[in-house]
């Protein structure tokens, strides 16, 4: 391997899930979203000296890296690498998909589209961006648990460098709302969020590293702080959804509406608010 390699995987917030963290919700050292490197160990040394987190996410098996990602890498599926793919279709801003695709590219297509359209215009020239990108293939990966990025970093001559495959696992079933207010930010915000990490990765991979390395009281980590202030939290403005004030307290998953266009962003937002309120 001429680069060793790191994942980092990033979420929105806290996720209760049916694996159940249990009790660890609250601890602000399991929302720590590193762990694991691909190919050697050493690159865990890079940020953590340790992986205290390997065991405790069995659904990020280290298996699931190597049978995936070295296969994609020698071979990636045909796919040009400026593309945003799901489920091998490449997502084109403002387009549809296929009309026999499955719900998830549906609502995948339906929350970028979402996105783009809408009047945050930082969001919108994300997507855009990203899609058009030609370093960098994102592809989204359907998810019942979580959404999260997992942001791939490695090196080359010493120099950090963010890789050429990215994933983010897409649940756009799932929102997260504030405990104590009802106030909820729908799926397509997490996606905002995680598309914000990578874009931060790529506009200088050691900086995003170095964010990643600098705790925060209260967003976490400096890189959580980047991409929830000028990413997330402006477009759920736009929203007028929820605008955090920190990483991790008082939120929790919830299941809402998914992100498709057949409602408005007025009809949704009051559906999200409803469903809140049970
Ligand atoms: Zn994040």
């Amino acid at each position: 391997m001429p680069y060793g390699e790191l994942l980092v995987n990033q979420k929105v917030g806290p996720y209760e899930t049916p694996y159940k963290f249990t009790s660890k919700e609250q601890d602000p050292e399991t929302d720590l979203t590193y762990f694991g490197a691909r190919y050697y160990d050493a690159a865990l040394g890079i940020w953590l000296g340790v992986d205290p987190l390997a065991e405790r996410y069995p659904a990020m098996s280290p298996f699931t890296y190597v049978f995936n990602n070295p296969i994609r890498l020698i071979d990636p599926n045909g796919m040009e690498v400026d593309d945003i793919i799901i489920e091998g279709q490449k997502y084109i801003p403002g387009s549809s998909p296929s009309a026999e695709s499955s719900d998830f590219v549906k609502e995948s297509f339906a929350a970028l589209n979402e996105i783009v359209n809408g009047n945050n215009k930082n969001a919108s020239n994300l997507v855009i961006g990203l899609s058009k990108n030609d370093d960098i293939e994102i592809e989204l990966v359907a998810s019942n648990l979580k959404t999260e990025a997992q942001v791939g970093l490695g090196k080359i001559n010493g120099k950090d460098i963010i890789r050429k495959y990215q994933t983010i696992y897409f649940d756009t079933d799932r929102g997260i709302e504030e405990a104590t207010t009802g106030k909820s930010l729908s799926p397509d915000v997490a996606l905002v969020h995680e598309l914000g990490h990578i874009q931060n990765a790529i506009d200088n991979p050691t900086e995003f590293i170095n964010r990643k390395k600098e705790s925060d009281p209260v967003w976490f980590d400096l890189e959580e702080k980047e991409t929830i202030t000028k990413y997330e939290i402006p477009y759920a403005s736009s929203r007028n959804m929820l605008q955090r004030t920190s990483y991790s307290s008082n939120y929790k998953t919830i299941k809402t509406i998914n992100s498709t266009n057949a409602l408005t962003h007025k009809q949704l937002d009051l559906i999200v608010q409803s469903i809140l309120r049970f």
